[in-house]
């Protein structure tokens, strides 16, 4: 079959491998309809992902039809329309009873490497699903393959990060990264019930974009952002921060567009060890700081049941659907930032 495989840093190839097969009992076997290129999937590409082996197959983020279930696998059967979780949770172990799926004692994530669990990705024709019937969701009759895609990654992060924020409906939210994560912040921020958002971004183009979304565009290569949210908040800061780009720079920055006793949720993904703390700040202002992967298995049925009820647009996003057989370009487009984001069509 046809798949995208990792070949060293900025390099990556369209490559003919072995279709994988049933390996454990609760395994599925999923023909890919639709997979995306992620903000994560550039980590890779920029070579800062230890464990992706030249050769591995990439991408996590999939839609398909179950083309063949394992004989322990009870929810799925072949035919059956489906999203795939990003990463992968047992659904059994102490850590999935305890509700935190990303914290699995069997985590994985599709197309991330060794180090990630070891599981081949799903820019592919064809791609392997551990533990099924816990790390697929049937596709709602009424939603398209299209709009189901990023409940299993980007939305449900971004639903995540606000939900872990503890918002209250009439608060107002600051977005860090006008990119597929921070747009989807956006509005699962409106979907819990923000009176405002304020996204940030350095280029003019992706805050537009939010501001599409009902969001005031903040483009902090023009304007000092610190000074604008203060100006936007009556000089208290915002209620919320959500931090969609990764690193310590715009971390940092969150701590200073937080009003006191605001909450702060990162998700950007960073592999930067440490950063200076501002610890007395912190206690003086009594901030909440959280950081964390996805909890996708938590989330995605609420954001399935978001999209079909039409609080919650993931399509207008998408900027470009490529065939698979053009991926290498895809990430090209996307790493460039030419591409918000790139849907890549198997069967196209
Ligand atoms: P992306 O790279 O497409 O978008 C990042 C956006 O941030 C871009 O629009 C860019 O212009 C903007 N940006 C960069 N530096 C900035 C700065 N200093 N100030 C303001 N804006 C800045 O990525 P994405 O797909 O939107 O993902 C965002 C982050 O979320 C990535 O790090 C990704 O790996 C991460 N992510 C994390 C999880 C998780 O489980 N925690 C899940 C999915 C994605
Ligand atoms: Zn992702």
């Amino acid at each position: 079959m046809k798949a995208v495989t990792y070949r060293g840093v900025g390099q990556v190839a369209l490559e003919e491998v072995p279709e994988p097969a049933i390996q454990q009992p609760d395994d599925a076997i999923v023909k890919v309809t639709r997979c995306a290129i992620c903000g994560s999937d550039l980590h890779i590409y920029h070579g800062h992902i230890p464990g992706m082996v030249p050769g591995f197959v990439c991408g996590h983020e999939f839609t398909g039809v179950v083309v063949e279930a394992g004989p322990a696998v009870r929810a799925f059967r072949a035919g059956d329309r489906v999203v795939g979780t990003f990463h992968t949770a047992c659904g059994h172990c102490a850590m999935c009873r305890k509700g935190a799926y990303n914290q699995c004692r069997e985590y994985g994530v599709f197309g991330y490497g060794v180090a990630f669990g070891n599981l081949a990705g799903s820019q592919a024709e064809f791609v392997r699903v551990p533990h099924a019937d816990v790390n697929l969701r049937p596709i709602p009759e009424e939603l398209s393959d299209e709009q189901a895609l990023f409940c299993g990654d980007i939305l449900t992060t971004a639903y995540g990060a606000v939900r872990n924020a503890h918002l209250q409906p009439g608060e107002t939210v600051a977005v860090i990264g006008c990119g597929p994560v921070g747009l989807m912040a956006v509005q699962s921020a409106f979907a819990q019930g923000a009176a405002r958002v304020l996204a940030i971004d350095l280029l003019r183009d992706r805050a537009e974009l939010a501001e599409r979304l009902g969001a005031v565009p903040v483009v902090a290569s023009e304007t000092n952002p610190v000074a604008q949210v203060n100006k936007l908040t009556g000089g208290l800061g915002a209620d919320v921060v959500i931090e969609a780009v990764g690193g310590p720079k715009t971390v940092a920055l969150a701590f200073e567009l937080v009003r006191g006793g605001g909450r702060i949720v990162a998700v950007g993904v960073t592999t930067v060890e440490s950063f200076a703390f501002p610890l007395a700040t912190s206690l003086t202002r009594d901030i909440a700081f959280r950081i964390g992967l996805a909890n996708i298995h938590r989330d995605i049925d609420a954001t399935l049941a978001l999209v079909a009820g039409g609080r919650i647009d993931p399509e207008v996003i998408i900027s470009h659907r490529l065939p698979l057989t053009e991926a290498v370009e895809g990430y090209r487009m996307f790493d460039s930032r030419e591409a918000t984001k790139v849907v890549l069509i198997p069967d196209a």
